[in-house]
């Protein structure tokens, strides 16, 4: 089955992770999985060129994703507008915990507002306190209501923030499911069910996680083939219009 992965990295996270990813294995695992296409990011707000290269050498099979720390002001939405407008990339990536800001802080408004002016949507990391938790990212979302918001992780590993990722997308229909690392199969079709059969998909999180265990999870949920198919494929294509 055709698949589209919603959130990988290029690059080496070096630091307590130890792990790395280069773009020639990261295609052959597309290739030997069938994930026509990657949203990819780099492994911080300092190494977007890796993206920039990996996208260099297939683009057709990247949707490359600019990272960036909104606590940097200036600097961060200069970079931001460099990617998107000068080498064409099609999204935002931020990380709360990584950066250390709240997710739904000042500081992140004028990358909200860029998003919504080049009309791209927003990849944020989910799952951690006190930054990253879903009533946070969902305060985010209420206040800029058309951009588009992906909650990457939906909660994470943690069974009250999963249950607030589902609640928080019920309640606003401007955020996204992704579902890379997070334990649950039954949540990914409790998702298609009660959030929206569109808004919860596929992800890998490379170099964090292998391609066969994520997909292991949309394969047991519960959904039926259709279901299956939207969540690995039909949702991404349609919310990356592509
Ligand atoms: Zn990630």
């Amino acid at each position: 089955m055709k698949k589209i992965d919603l959130h990988s990295h290029v690059g080496n996270f070096g630091s307590w992770a130890g792990i790395k990813s280069d773009i020639d294995s990261i295609i052959k695992n597309m290739d030997t999985y069938e994930i026509e296409k990657t949203v990819l990011c780099s492994a911080n707000q300092n190494t977007n060129e890796d993206t920039n290269d990996a996208f260099k050498k297939y683009p057709d099979r990247i949707f490359p994703i600019v990272y960036v720390n909104p606590l940097e002001g200036r600097k961060c939405t200069d970079i931001l507008k460099e990617y998107i407008e000068n080498f064409g990339f099609k999204g935002i990536k931020l990380n709360p915990l990584k950066n250390a800001f709240v997710a739904d802080e000042e500081a992140v408004d004028p990358v909200m507002e860029l998003a919504e002016m080049y009309d791209i949507p927003v990849f944020m990391h989910s799952g951690h306190p006190p930054y990253s938790l879903p009533w946070s990212i969902a305060l985010l979302a209420e206040r800029h209501p058309k951009v588009r918001l992906v909650m990457i992780h939906m909660g994470h590993g943690h069974g009250v923030y999963i249950d607030a990722a589902l609640k928080m997308a019920r309640r606003y229909d401007n955020i996204y499911l992704e579902m890379s690392g997070m334990p649950m199969g039954s949540k990914i079709k409790e998702a298609y069910d009660t959030v929206g059969r569109n808004r919860i998909m596929f992800g890998i999180d490379t170099p964090f996680h292998h391609p066969t265990v994520e997909m292991q999870k949309v394969i047991t949920s519960g959904l039926d083939e259709k279901g299956i198919e939207d969540v690995f494929y039909n949702n991404a294509k349609e919310f990356l219009r592509i």
